[in-house]
């Protein structure tokens, strides 16, 4: 067992955290939020590392913390998970539930061995109970059951707010967590099977017209309602709560912008320039009926979106248009 000890680098709770010459290590640097955040990091005075899977697995304990002890990073950014829509949360549970756990508790407790200053770890809207008020305030974790398409990936989720917490309580280390809202951009995952509902829809849609089909199957009933954040938009926010935010609560990261799933087939068409229509396959689950997030907290801190849905799927559009080739192999 290892003896706990302060960090080298702790410093007061509460305080803004400077980047500048800091070495941060942004976990999960291929994905879709890691690419963004690193793109994002790149105007900021401080070195980014990144390590890609062939090099470290995140589910080995001894392997992250070698890598930790080797690189000492000053700051991590979580971005690091095993995320998917809502057949692949549905269908692979023990592996949403392993990896998840296995991740995120390896990389907190190695930052803490190695005297990490600020870790930020990301979850997503998904930790909050199915049926919770809305807008979902931060205070409505655990206040009810969760939607049980993706309970497994929250309960990941919400382990690792829970262990932010108890490592800032217990070594006062300046631990926090941010909760992004649904998010899309360049990079994302277009795999109709295993993503979310927005670059499915920007692929199918974009291969309907190619091919001139006359319609495009939308799973679910088309009427549930989510929202949706351009991932530059994230990775400004979350650089934004890296040196500016420094408490107990983790926080909502949302955009305010609500829309059905079938608007949102309907903006994507206009976007792509398909005319055909939509059918609704109902036998696919529709999930959670509404997922707006209270971002109020957030707002109030002085940070805003500046991406509407509208131009962020024109731009997602032309990523994938330049990475079409890439993506079919
Ligand atoms: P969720 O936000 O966790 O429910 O995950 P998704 O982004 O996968 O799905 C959001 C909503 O879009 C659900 O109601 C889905 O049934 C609906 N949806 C409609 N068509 C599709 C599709 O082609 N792919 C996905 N992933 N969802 C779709």
């Amino acid at each position: 067992m290892t003896e706990p000890r302060p960090a080298p680098t702790s410093r007061p709770l509460g305080q803004p955290f400077d980047l500048t010459g800091k070495r941060v290590w942004v976990a999960g640097h291929r994905g879709l939020v890691g690419g963004a955040v690193v793109r994002r990091l790149a105007r900021e005075d401080c070195a980014v590392l990144c390590v890609g899977r062939e090099d470290l697995d995140l589910t080995r304990q001894q392997a992250v913390e070698a890598w930790m002890e080797a690189n000492r990073p000053d700051a991590v950014v979580m971005a690091a998970a095993l995320v998917g829509g809502i057949k692949a949360n549905d269908r692979r549970s023990a592996e949403f539930i392993h990896q998840n756990l296995a991740v995120q508790t390896n990389i907190i407790h190695a930052a803490w061995q190695a005297g990490v200053g600020k870790v930020l770890f990301l979850g997503s809207s998904c930790i909050y109970p199915r049926d919770v008020a809305q807008p979902m305030r931060e205070d409505a974790l655990l206040s009810g059951p969760l939607e049980p398409t993706n309970q497994w990936y929250a309960i990941a989720k919400i382990a690792g707010i829970r262990m932010a917490q108890a490592y800032r309580r217990q070594y006062g280390c300046d631990y926090i967590s941010a909760m992004p809202t649904n998010l899309y951009g360049p990079g994302d995952n277009f795999d109709l099977d295993g993503g979310h509902v927005l670059p499915a829809l920007l692929r199918k849609i974009h291969e309907a017209k190619v091919e001139g089909r006359g319609e495009v199957v939308l799973w679910g009933s088309g009427a549930p309602l989510r929202e949706f954040l351009y991932v530059d938009d994230l990775a400004d926010a979350l650089v934004f709560l890296l040196k500016a935010y420094s408490a107990d609560d983790h926080i909502n990261v949302g955009s305010g912008e609500e829309i059905t799933i079938k608007a949102l087939a309907e903006t994507i068409a206009g976007v792509v320039g398909y005319e055909g229509r939509f059918v609704f396959d109902t036998t696919m689950p529709d999930g959670t009926p509404r997922k707006l997030m209270d971002s109020g907290r957030l707002a109030a801190l002085g940070w805003r979106p500046a991406t509407d849905l509208r131009s962020g799927i024109a731009a997602t559009y032309r990523w994938f248009l330049d990475n079409a080739e890439r993506l079919r192999q």
